[in-house]
């Protein structure tokens, strides 16, 4: 019989791809990964692995399965218990109940659409749609979704039944809305993001009228929340 303590206790694996995505920063980043249809990344596959052979009938599949090291999170400060962000950031759950990034091993799943396969420049890119990724995140493995085992029509979810609902209507100052302008991608990204609400499910400490900020794309990102409605009010050259 083999001992699992003493003969499986140590994995090692290889980066094969790494991600380059419009989040430069964790905050803004959605919940999950479909939530947002504007946020468009690239995985690019890294030698040895970025042979076309290596993706050949992937173009099949509209969706795929990306598993990636959570590289953004600090390692080793694991705890059994987490605090979802969808239930407040007040109630405690085993780590191995939610999603959260904080995990013994730091590795995340997420289902992304592919929208197409190029070489560019030497580089062999998988274009993705719907990725809750930040930029320059390791990537582990790429498997095709097969809707008919890995959609279970009939599966209980627990406490993240139903998808997170858009809470906020977001408007633009006319300093931001100039901006956006001649970019109607980078003004549907901001909308798409600011309407779930970024902020920290704990807010007790908030003062009102309180800035947010966050680095997207090659921007900073500036906006306040009154009551359900979110205002842009700069988007300056980060
Ligand atoms: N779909 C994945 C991730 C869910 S958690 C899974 O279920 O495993 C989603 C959060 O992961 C986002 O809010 C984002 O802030 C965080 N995230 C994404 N990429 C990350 C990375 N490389 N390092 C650390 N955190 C990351």
């Amino acid at each position: 019989m083999l001992d699992h303590r003493e003969s499986v206790s140590r994995h090692a694996f290889e980066t094969i791809g790494v991600i380059h995505s419009p989040f430069k920063e964790k905050f803004g980043i959605p919940r999950q990964s479909g939530l947002m249809s504007a946020a468009q990344a690239q995985l690019e596959l890294l030698p040895p692995y970025d042979r076309d052979e290596a993706v050949r009938g992937l173009d099949g599949f509209s969706h795929l399965w990306i598993t990636f090291v959570f590289h953004g999170v600090r390692q080793g400060d694991w705890s059994p218990t987490v605090r979802p962000p969808r239930l407040g950031g007040n109630q405690r759950l085993g780590v191995f109940a939610t999603r959260a990034t904080h995990r013994p091993n730091p590795i995340g799943l997420s289902v992304v659409e592919l929208t197409g396969i190029k070489r560019e420049q030497g580089r062999l890119l998988l274009q993705l749609r719907g990725a809750d990724l930040l930029d320059g995140t390791p990537v582990l493995d790429i498997k095709p979704y097969v809707p008919y085992v890995d959609h279970v029509p009939t599966a209980r979810a627990g406490f993240a039944d139903g998808a997170p609902q858009p809470r906020l209507q977001v408007a633009f100052a006319p300093e931001a809305e100039a901006v956006c302008a001649p970019r109607p991608d980078l003004r549907e990204f901001i909308v798409q993001m600011l309407q779930y609400d970024p902020r920290p499910a704990y807010r007790g400490d908030e003062e009102p009228g309180r800035i947010y900020g966050v680095r997207v794309f090659d921007c900073n990102v500036r906006w306040r929340v009154d009551g359900d409605a979110a205002q842009v009010i700069a988007i300056d050259p980060a």
